[in-house]
């Protein structure tokens, strides 16, 4: 019998804020990540996270969610020394708003943190938006929300996932978040070849995301992480029959790291097409993660397919101090390509770095604090 999902409340959380990891990043603006549960309810069967070592093998092998009760406690004290910040993303391996969220509220407290401070805040879901959320992220001008929708056929949705919001709500979500005047991202993200990859199909998707005021495009194909490629090609097996499950066999032939890709060429053909969509239908694009091994090297496809200035179709500058909350420094927060860095941390531009580098922490924060102090930039 399948296990039930059960919480774990880790009462002590002293984690430090984190900026992107390194390695291949291809995500134009700084972010901090922000993690309050670890383990996710929604349960796609392709979810990378479960991959990750640590608490995620616990929820993956033993159902566990674990709750970082004193996680808005803990970001506030490190906030409250910052000088400098960028915008908050919620949450790189979970879905913010799943069900446990109705008891500890973790990311509705997150946010009203990130607002009240004026600090811009990002979120990715697959669930319902909850109105509370959407009251407070319309109140800070450069937070946005991003809608996951994988496919506009419910029954396949059902499939891919056990729980989440339903495909209409989908779409009902970005419809609420444009019409408060808030940025709404459509994540096509991943496609799963040969279940959801149907040309017609992906065009309805955006399409119904523009109709519904979507301002941006998103996309990747799946990856397989090698350390749970069985369990999910089982599930393709038993979900999807042999015939699907033998094509994905052949087609994940590219390994990067630590993770399958799909051929290049067939990834190659997808986002072209896609990009040509959007480009009909006068939609910003871009990619998430992708990558092509080229002479020996891995090299990020966006720069080929993006066709807006930031990877996620808006442009956040960096965040500065003024008494108790922060305002928006003059750049348009692509540090990535950033050729000065004119913020005054010309680290920060290019994601320049020593190969000690394990991505921006709180102590960077700290040191920039003295940088942009001596600048006199506050
Ligand atoms: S919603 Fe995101 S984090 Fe949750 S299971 Fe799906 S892919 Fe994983
Ligand atoms: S000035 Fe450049 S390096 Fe500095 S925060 Fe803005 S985009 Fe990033």
């Amino acid at each position: 019998m399948e296990k039930k999902i059960t919480y774990i409340e880790e009462v002590k959380s002293n984690k430090k804020i984190h900026n992107w990891y390194p390695g291949r990043r291809e995500c134009t603006s700084e972010r901090i990540l922000l993690n309050p549960y670890i383990g996710c309810e929604v349960e796609c069967f392709f979810c990378y996270a479960l991959g990750y070592p640590g608490n995620f093998q616990k929820f993956r092998k033993e159902k566990k969610i674990y709750i970082y009760k004193n996680f808005v406690e803990n970001l506030k004290e490190q906030i409250d020394k910052l000088n400098i910040v960028f915008c908050g993303y919620l949450s790189p391996v979970t879905e913010p708003f799943q069900e446990v969220e109705k008891i500890y509220c973790l990311s509705e407290r997150t946010i009203k943190l990130f607002v009240e401070k004026n600090i811009p805040i990002e979120f990715i879901t697959k669930s319902v938006i909850p109105e509370s959320i959407i009251e407070l992220i319309k109140m800070q001008k450069h937070s946005f929300g991003q809608v996951s929708i994988l496919t506009p056929n419910e029954d396949i949705r059902k499939v891919l996932m056990k729980k989440g919001a339903t495909t209409s709500e989908l779409f009902e979500n970005i419809r609420n978040l444009a019409k408060n005047g808030i940025f709404a991202v459509c994540r096509i993200d991943p496609i799963i070849p040969f279940i959801t990859d149907n040309k017609k199909e992906l065009e309805i998707v955006i399409k119904r995301a523009i109709d519904n005021g979507a301002k941006h495009i998103v996309a990747s194909i799946m990856d397989i992480p090698v350390l749970i490629k069985s369990d999910i090609m089982n599930y393709i097996k038993k979900k999807f029959g042999n015939e699907i499950w033998q094509k994905i066999e052949t087609l994940y032939i590219e390994r990067i790291g630590n993770y399958l890709h799909a051929n290049i060429n067939y990834r190659r053909e997808i986002f072209t097409f896609l990009r040509e969509v959007c480009d009909k239908l006068n939609i910003t694009f871009a990619l998430c993660m992708e990558y092509e091994i080229k002479n020996g090297k891995v090299i990020g496809l966006n720069k080929e397919f993006m066709t807006s200035f930031n990877c996620e179709g808006i442009d956040i500058p960096v965040y500065f101090r003024k008494n108790d909350k922060f305002y928006p420094f003059t750049c348009k927060g692509n540090c990535l390509n950033c050729k000065k860095g004119n913020c005054g941390i010309p680290e920060l531009a290019q994601g320049k770095k020593n190969e000690n580098f394990d991505g921006w922490n709180y102590y960077d924060y700290l040191r920039w604090n003295k940088i942009i102090e001596k600048e006199k930039l506050l």
